[in-house]
């Protein structure tokens, strides 16, 4: 098994530390933080962990000076690597938040993984969760308005290498994605990890890693990190800058 992961760096969001981060430690503190998109291949098929960020008039309007570079949309980011969108087998979606799936519908060929309860929940998000979806009650037209999707409903083993979990917490139908390569087995989790912060013990609530501050169900988010960290051997987070530590993993 020779199988590759890129991170691929779609933009930055600005947002309060303590609020998302780390709570209790950093409220009003602003930080900016990098939003991940991963391209997984065997040298055969190709496949994306999430579709990345919009741009920055949209990215700025869901949290404010929030910003996509110039050359870091998702397709310009595959692009550096010799990628068309048009090539891509499958899309995997951790979840449907606006920062995870802009400008899906580029990927023509793609089938498109999605969580039966994230897909649900995105189609009619509850006022507290709007602006962290895109939603015509807002009078924003969503990345997957009009997709079809292939909806997951559990554990989902895609081929020798690739298998969906359920990670909810975050969001309803958060799922992360276990990927099997020759140095053992990396967890691409999406926002279930939300950054390096929270895979430090959390001193303050004497905890072994540090549950985030952004959720919708604090004893789903927390078992779902459980499960992770007793899955993985390496840990690839949502927004960690530890992400760039190389550009190719393993
Ligand atoms: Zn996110």
């Amino acid at each position: 098994m020779n199988t590759i992961i890129y991170p691929l760096n779609t933009g930055y969001i600005r947002l309060d530390k303590g609020a998302y981060i780390t709570p209790g430690d950093g409220y009003g503190m602003e930080v900016e933080v990098p939003t991940w998109a991963f391209f997984v291949t065997d040298g055969k098929e190709k496949l994306l962990v999430d579709t990345g960020m919009s741009e920055t008039k949209s990215a700025d309007w869901h949290h404010k000076g929030s910003h996509q570079p110039e050359g870091f949309r998702i397709d310009e980011q595959l692009g550096k690597l010799g990628v068309k969108p048009e090539e891509i087998d499958a899309v995997f979606f951790t979840h449907l938040h606006w920062d995870h799936c802009s400008n899906m519908k580029l990927f023509s060929n793609a089938q498109f993984y999605v969580h039966e309860k994230e897909l649900a929940f995105a189609r009619d998000p509850h006022l507290l969760y709007h602006k962290s979806y895109e939603s015509k009650k807002l009078g924003v037209v969503p990345p997957f308005d009009g997709v079809e999707f292939q909806i997951v409903d559990g554990e989902f083993k895609y081929n020798n290498f690739i298998t969906l979990f359920p990670t909810p917490g975050h969001c309803p139908g958060h799922q992360s994605v276990e990927v099997k390569t020759d140095q053992g087995t990396y967890i691409i989790a999406g926002d279930a990890v939300f950054a390096d912060e929270n895979m430090k013990p959390d001193h303050h609530r004497n905890l072994p890693f540090t549950p985030m501050g952004r959720y919708v169900n604090v004893f789903e988010m927390f078992s779902s990190m459980e499960t992770i960290f007793d899955r993985a051997d390496h840990i690839l987070t949502g927004h960690g800058m530890g992400v760039s530590f190389t550009n190719v993993y393993p």
